[in-house]
């Protein structure tokens, strides 16, 4: 079902006035994770100011070591809620049990599947059985074929909403945190008639080369880009050595603007 031979279309996501998909890529940003209301006021207020529609956080963090931060659960989804009602932003926030995924459509516009969740196949049968846009991560390790059939998996079950987000796949290369698989972006486009994102935060891990990995995303054909954006990264509670800060947010949105591409 998600296949182009299936559907000729783009698959156009509506989230109120925003568009995602079939035409102007869209930016994405907000904190790694939600960690306190002052904190993600802060984030939305910048993002506000330059022009974000769209902001991500997460209340529910998929972590390496159970020692770290785990998130902020439900009061997570709650402060977004508000803050985004304040500031009329669209949010997405990633839902880890299949549980939560009903209850999560009253807090937030997308449900993200992270990347650790992509073949959580239960998820993904939750996530096909509401109707709030799903934005379906990359495996850590999935093949383009495994990823096309976890996002068939939710189409199956008849949510029509979902966007691909590439973020970066394992391999030996260590300069960045990921490899950043931007051939993914044209193979996705001409497969799947679904909008087609990337995470330049998690792929690359590397702020200094962002910027020109998120152009080569949008020149590929990529419907939007996502990053995250801390207003002190230092003291962040995960994801701290990738976030930016404000100023370079602001920075990094420019440069990407002024490509012209997005
Ligand atoms: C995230 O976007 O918050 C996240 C945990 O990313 P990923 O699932 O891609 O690792
Ligand atoms: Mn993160």
């Amino acid at each position: 079902l998600v296949s182009r031979k299936k559907k000729a279309e783009d698959t156009v996501i509506q989230l109120g006035d925003v568009t995602i998909g079939g035409g102007k890529p869209v930016m994405i940003a907000g904190p790694c994770s939600v960690e306190s209301y002052e904190q993600v006021r802060t984030v939305a207020a910048a993002l506000k100011e330059a022009g974000i529609t769209v902001m991500r956080g997460g209340a529910f963090k998929p972590r390496t070591s159970p020692y770290d931060f785990q998130g902020l659960g439900i009061e997570g989804l709650k402060i977004l809620k508000e803050v985004a009602s304040e500031f009329g932003l669209k949010t997405i926030s990633e839902i880890v049990d299949p549980a939560h995924i009903e209850l999560a459509c009253d807090y937030i516009d997308v449900i993200q599947i992270g990347a650790r969740n992509m073949q959580n196949f239960e998820l993904l049968k939750a996530a096909g059985d509401v109707r709030t846009p799903i934005l379906l991560k990359r495996g850590l390790a999935a093949t383009i074929d495994e990823f096309v059939h976890a996002a068939e998996y939710i189409l199956s079950r008849g949510n029509t909403q979902i966007m691909l987000i590439e973020r970066g796949i394992r391999t030996y290369e260590k300069a960045t945190r990921n490899t950043l698989d931007i051939s993914a972006v044209p193979i996705l486009k001409q497969e799947t008639h679904l909008p087609v994102l990337v995470d330049v935060t998690h792929s690359t891990g590397r702020k200094d080369i962002m910027a020109p990995c998120a152009k080569a995303a949008l020149a590929a054909g990529a419907d939007g880009v996502m990053v995250e954006v801390h207003p002190d990264p230092a003291t962040a509670l995960s994801d701290a050595a990738q976030q930016f800060n404000i100023p370079q947010f602001q920075e990094f949105y420019n440069q990407v603007k002024g490509s012209g591409l997005l």
